[in-house]
């Protein structure tokens, strides 16, 4: 294989500048969001266990108060006068029974960008003070209302948070996406750090691998020994067409 390499590119500076490029990027990634592992940030985790204290959190939990107006459930945002109202009893009739949330995270995995999404799609009932568990009946019923809440609450904030309100719609559980175009990214960054060690094994690691045989061959021939096997040729001729008796290879350096 000969590859005919730019001069710049064989440089180790330009390789060098390269991988730190692409290390340095991958740690961007990683401190990114708190639940993304990018591969190639590995070697940063001890540094700064990125893993765990990234500078960004993902975004907080999504709560809704659970209302109950004589036997009707509803539910209402955990900032509003009725949930307020009815969490201090100021409204005769309307019990909180309790908050409704979900945590909105992922975790992702990637060489660099997050390649593989996991998601985490639960609804959670926290029961409100000397309050019961909801029943599956009542479970039934308040779910559907808390996730049209938080799905109008994301319809405007971009194709990532969408995700979850439709994840979420589709019933608890946990699923996993592959997002193709940063799959596409990653690959591209593979190719990369792929071509630059090539052109580093091919640039320099071969050629000096070929000489040091070359000089390993000469020291065997000049000890009357076969390059290849080592097997005494003390005696017999040397050169081109001239074969080992044991190995059969040609006795050239
Ligand atoms: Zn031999």
């Amino acid at each position: 294989m000969a590859i005919r390499w730019p001069a710049w590119f064989k440089s180790v500076g330009f390789r060098l500048a390269v991988v730190s490029a692409v290390c340095f990027y991958s740690y961007f990634w990683g401190t990114l969001s708190i639940t993304h592992r990018p591969v190639l940030a590995i070697p940063f985790s001890a540094i700064e266990q990125i893993w765990r204290q990234g500078r960004m959190v993902d975004f907080a939990t999504l709560p809704a108060g659970v209302l109950d107006r004589q036997g009707v459930l509803s539910v209402a945002d955990m900032d509003s006068v009725e949930v307020e109202a009815a969490r201090t009893q100021t409204t005769p009739g309307t019990v909180f029974r309790g908050e409704l949330w979900s945590w909105p995270s992922s975790t992702s995995w990637g060489l660099a960008a997050p390649v593989l999404r996991r998601y985490e799609h639960v609804v959670r009932f926290i029961p409100g003070d000397g309050q019961p568990q909801l029943t599956p009946t009542e479970f039934a019923v308040v779910r559907p209302l808390y996730v049209s809440g938080v799905s109008a609450a994301h319809s405007a904030s971009g194709e990532q948070n969408a995700i979850y309100p439709r994840l979420l719609a589709s019933g608890d559980g946990t699923t996993t996406l592959i997002h193709w175009g940063w799959l596409l990214h990653d690959l591209c960054i593979l190719a990369l750090l792929v071509a630059v060690g090539v052109s580093y094994y091919v640039g320099s690691i071969a050629p000096w691998r070929e000489k040091r045989r070359l000089e390993r061959a000469v020291i065997a021939l000049g000890a009357f020994r076969c390059p290849s096997c080592g097997y005494s040729i003390a005696g017999l001729a040397q050169g081109n067409g001239q074969l080992c008796p044991e190995c059969g290879r040609e006795l050239v350096p």
